[in-house]
């Protein structure tokens, strides 16, 4: 084994801007994109054993950074793009279907710098990375069949540079970054327990929105380890229901009204549990987590707690009442919550790791 010498690959008509950027899908195929000096996305390929001339994909498409591509199988392959709108766009290419359209991927609360890195650890999942311009790592990422919205870093990373993500397995991936410091920084990530969340909203919530909800049950959760996902959100308009109460709350015991609540569970995947925001109880409470058999469920009423999210999510994971009002799981009297936020105990976490309705992912 030894390295060849350099081959000229030639350019597209007029040249291209930045660097180009390859990706091999299986190992017979290889593909070169550039970003045209026309801004056009241009590509060279090798397959049937020999390169190919430069072409040109005349779709419309304007490019506003260098190509990023990748590939989810040995028939699939995918570009990434930042638009001339600041955002994410991609088209991909299937053996049965040829090349989509540009599809838009949006872009991170306040948009992002430079172009975006992307990353697939096996079939079914691809992770974009960007720069935000808070210079914090933000990822957008596609898993169980759709695209889901885009998500900061909360760790403190302040980049100074683009993101190139990669992987060294089908359960790894990892994103190095320049530093403010001007060393080369990585993260890494493998499996974690993760509760996979449905949000059916039917009436909002007003002490609180449902993101801080979702944000506060995440630091209680993350401070054991476990990730909580969001796999979908949805408003629900269930005529029926516009008055809705989830009556009665005795688990394995759930009203008429309940089971046609319950019901909605479009995208929501058997090991997943889905959250009904209604706009009340009854009996009066922050929520109830009765759900009937084979779908795991709970309500969370409009006038909740933050923490309540949090809460009813650990009781359909099998989480029992506590005693101290300071606890998460805590089962009467006023939530008394101070910093730090309210713990897990070692036992509550052996029982949400190992709930069925934990996936590895
Ligand atoms: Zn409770």
């Amino acid at each position: 084994m030894t390295w060849s010498g350099w081959f000229n690959h030639g350019a597209p008509a007029g040249g291209f801007a930045g660097g180009p950027s390859i990706v091999s899908r299986n190992n017979t195929v290889c593909n070169i994109y550039v970003r045209g000096a026309d801004n056009a996305l241009w590509q060279k390929a090798f397959w049937n054993g020999a390169w190919h001339d430069w072409g040109r994909h005349n779709d419309g498409g304007v490019l506003a950074s260098e190509p990023a591509p990748g590939s989810m199988g040995d028939n699939h392959e995918h570009v990434f793009v930042r638009g001339t709108d600041g955002n994410v766009w991609s088209k991909a290419w299937t053996g049965s279907g040829g090349w989509s359209g540009w599809f838009n991927h949006g872009a991170p609360a306040g948009g992002f710098a430079g172009g975006p890195s992307i990353v697939s650890r096996n079939n079914r999942v691809c992770n974009i990375y960007v720069r935000g311009a808070d210079n914090a790592l933000w990822q957008k990422a596609f898993w169980n069949g759709a695209w889901h919205d885009w998500g900061r870093h909360n760790d403190g990373g302040v980049l100074a540079s683009e993101p190139v993500a990669d992987t060294m397995g089908q359960e790894h991936e990892h994103v190095f970054v320049r530093g403010t410091d001007g060393s080369a920084w990585s993260k890494a990530w493998s499996l974690v327990p993760t509760v996979v969340l449905h949000l059916k909203i039917l009436t909002a919530p007003t002490s609180f929105t449902v993101d801080q909800m979702v944000q506060a049950m995440r630091t209680v959760y993350a401070s054991r380890g476990i990730n909580v996902a969001l796999g979908s959100t949805e408003n629900l308009n269930l005529p029926l229901l516009t008055d809705l109460d989830v009556g009665g709350c005795t688990m394995g015991s759930t009203t008429t009204e309940q089971n046609q609540l319950y019901g909605n569970r479009a995208n929501v995947g058997n090991d997943h549990v889905a959250v009904y925001f209604v706009r009340s109880t009854n009996p009066p409470s922050n929520g109830c987590a009765a759900f009937p058999a084979g779908r795991p469920s709970c309500a969370v009423s409009s006038t909740a707690s933050s923490w309540t999210l949090g809460h009813e999510v650990g009781h359909v994971l099998g989480l029992p009442h506590v005693t101290p009002t300071d606890r998460l799981m805590t089962g009467g009297g006023t939530w008394n919550v101070t910093n730090p936020p309210p713990d897990l105990d070692g036992a509550e976490t052996t029982t949400l790791v190992n709930s069925a309705l934990t996936v590895n992912v």
